[in-house]
């Protein structure tokens, strides 16, 4: 085979420092761990309310592992289909207060399933331009023309939805909290403005759930709004893996029947199921509501540290904290200086974020404490003091 193409290719993406290599990590997730050989802070991850590898959790998928085995081996359509699952199903739609839910490997494949199966050939998705990468690739394997609006800027997204009533249907889909910038979209303007235009609201709240609104059900509940396709992923604040979608029974049953990335996708497995049953157990008793707690004042805390200092710390209550720097070589280097102090927090630079927006983005979780908050504000004042990041 000749790979000469992809040699330049890669050569490509060094030129730009933009190669990707994979970080090792050795140990449970917990607020430290070992990466690349050393313990460090862990300031990166999505286990917001720690229960990743919770012996609870552990315990649960054991069990279901020894009556169920650890593969699936077949989609839900075929083999792959278990009590557990349908439970996890009916849990979901609960936790959620929804008519009835339906279960992804991951939730990826989730925003791709409802994208591509409920916008078709005719309509058009009015999609925010920082959306998850999940979210544009459903929108780009549907057939429905594309309008994408400057970040939760209703202004633009009202105007775009002016110009749209020649379309069969309109599709509003927006991240509930943004993955890079910490912050929580207009969700009950959004509302107001779907309903005005006769668009559905499809809402991805995979950083919302587990953290925000009572029991952690997420975003939607914390601003008091319903939409019409309600996302989520399993992987962040319930500690486990998958994707789940919330509706009607109608949607639901669509989309069982329609939705390739469900239809043609080996089911998860029965442990992580029976993990995340626990998971939501825990979620919605008094010890979630303390975790949650202890975490949104962990998050509200290092904020005001890290804006006292002098930083421009962006977001609003979340676990996202992104701390911008603004040049991406700046930023490279702060993240270098933060893991020789053991602290990892990574550089978030274009193409991922726009140019001169670069930034150091942290992510607490529940597991974090004080004193650990403290060490980072800390550092993160001692190394931008040797950088001169304030002048
Ligand atoms: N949506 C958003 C906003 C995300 O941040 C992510 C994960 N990074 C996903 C969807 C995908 O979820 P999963 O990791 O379960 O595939």
């Amino acid at each position: 085979m000749d790979t000469r193409w992809m040699d330049h290719q890669l050569a490509e993406i060094k030129r730009k420092e933009l190669y990707r290599t994979l970080r090792t990590m050795e140990s449970a997730p917990k607020s430290t761990g070992i990466l690349n050989g050393t313990e460090k802070l862990i300031c990166a991850s999505n286990n917001y309310l720690g229960l990743a590898a919770d012996e609870r959790l552990i315990e649960a998928a054991t069990e279901a592992m020894r009556k169920y085995g650890v593969g699936s081996t077949g989609s839900r359509l075929i083999t792959g289909n278990t009590a557990i699952h349908e439970q996890l199903e009916r849990r979901l739609a609960s936790f959620k207060q929804a008519e009835a839910a339906i279960i992804y490997s991951s939730g990826y494949l989730a925003n791709i399933g409802v994208l591509s199966s409920l916008a078709q050939k005719g309509d058009i998705i009015f999609s925010d331009e920082l959306n998850h990468a999940s979210i544009i690739d459903g929108c780009r394997l549907s057939r429905a023309e594309k309008s994408i609006y400057s970040h939760v800027n209703l202004v633009d997204l009202e105007s775009r939805l002016q110009q749209s009533a020649h379309f069969r249907r309109r599709f509003i889909v927006t991240d509930a909290v943004f993955s890079m910038d910490g912050n929580i979209a207009p969700l009950i303007e959004f509302k107001r403005l779907a309903k005005a235009y006769d668009a559905y609201l499809i809402v991805d709240d995979a950083h919302g759930t587990g953290v925000l609104g009572t029991n952690g059900r997420g975003t939607c509940d914390y601003l008091g709004v319903s939409p019409d396709v309600y996302i989520g992923t399993l992987s962040k604040g319930l500690g486990t893996e998958g994707g789940y979608v919330v509706g009607s029974q109608t949607l639901i049953d669509l989309l069982r029947n329609v939705s390739r990335s469900f239809i043609f996708q080996t089911a998860m497995s029965p442990a992580v199921a029976a993990a995340t049953l626990r998971s939501i157990d825990i979620l919605e008793s008094e010890e979630g509501k303390e975790r949650r707690h202890h975490l949104l004042h962990l998050s509200a805390h290092l904020r005001a540290r890290l804006k006292e200092i002098g930083f421009h710390v962006m977001g609003d209550v979340t676990p996202i904290i992104p701390v911008l720097i603004g040049d991406a070589d700046r930023t490279l280097v702060f993240a270098q200086r933060l893991q020789e102090e053991n602290i990892f927090a990574p550089a978030i630079r274009p193409p991922t974020v726009p140019v001169g927006k670069s930034r150091i983005r942290i992510c607490l979780t529940a597991q974090h404490s004080m004193e650990q908050v403290e060490t980072i504000a800390r550092v993160m004042n001692k190394v931008a003091q040797e950088l001169i990041i304030f002048s």
